[in-house]
């Protein structure tokens, strides 16, 4: 007879560290970040690069927000994890927990065994950051979420494209009465026809779903690994294109990164 084994869940983390949150709806609000490793998309404008494969180590932050970092070893196991979390979330401080990446989805059957343990033992909320191209992995981790933050990637700016898997994300998503939002990157390159085509997904859905239009932060010289120019948009062309917007959905906010207006990590 063979004997059965059973293998530990595990994840390859980038950092674990408590932050204000500085994008979307939850702008403003103190958060525990888990920033888990790897990512299968590869936007021009992505200012997480470190991120897309997963390192040796991950830095794992000892009291919230005192950025007092210790290095461990990857790959994670799920109690180490969370007993990281646990020391984080001293009382009344945090809003919620962020799941970010990379993107987090690729983790998710360690997201569907720690997702559960986690929000019974700190009562918090769980918040997933998402690049809202994997709805078949979403599916794996509904129950278990609160609110979700979906990038809807125009290929104009982050040279990705990936419209039927959106829609079927954000579906998902409305469905299962989670809160949502849509983020959205624009830069000087953005073609007002696939915003558009963006408004009109979320009208398809729900008008009253939030979009953010964010406009891109300028990549630092020593994150530039993409040909093409990643500049932010015009005061002009933003105010249009959020009036283009307003005509099919009712909540169009424009909001840059606030976190680096923080200077914050
Ligand atoms: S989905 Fe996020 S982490 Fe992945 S390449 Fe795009 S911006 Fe970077």
């Amino acid at each position: 007879m063979i004997a059965k084994t059973t293998v530990k869940p595990t994840a390859r983390l980038i950092e674990v560290f408590s932050a204000i949150q500085g994008e979307g709806l939850n702008v403003g609000t103190r958060q525990i970040f888990i920033r888990f490793a790897i990512c299968d998309l590869r936007c021009h404008f992505c200012d997480s690069s470190h991120t897309w494969n997963a390192p040796s180590v991950c830095q794992i932050e000892g009291s919230p927000g005192l950025r007092d970092f210790e290095i461990h070893s990857n790959p994670i196991p799920l109690s180490t994890l969370i007993k990281w979390v646990e020391r984080q979330n001293l009382p009344f401080l945090h809003d919620s927990i962020s799941l970010t990446g990379g993107e987090p989805l690729l983790h998710a059957p360690f997201l569907a065994q720690f997702l559960p343990e986690v929000r019974s033992l700190t009562n918090l909320p769980i918040y997933l950051e998402t690049g809202g191209h994997r709805p078949e992995q979403l599916d794996m981790i509904l129950p278990y979420l609160d609110s979700v933050g979906m990038d809807l990637k125009l290929p104009s700016v982050s040279g990705e494209s990936h419209w039927t898997e959106h829609e079927k994300f954000l579906q998902i998503c409305f469905d299962a009465n989670l809160e949502i939002f849509v983020k959205i990157i624009v830069s000087q390159r953005t073609d007002p026809g696939e915003l558009e085509r963006a408004a009109l997904l979320v009208n398809g859905i729900c008008q009253d779903i939030p979009i953010f239009l964010q406009p891109v932060t300028p990549l630092a010289e020593s994150q530039k690994f993409s040909q093409v120019a990643v500049e932010a948009p015009t005061p002009n062309q933003v105010l249009e294109w959020q009036a283009l917007m307003k005509r099919f959905v009712k909540q169009v906010r424009v909001i840059p990164q606030t976190h680096k207006m923080l200077r914050q990590l």
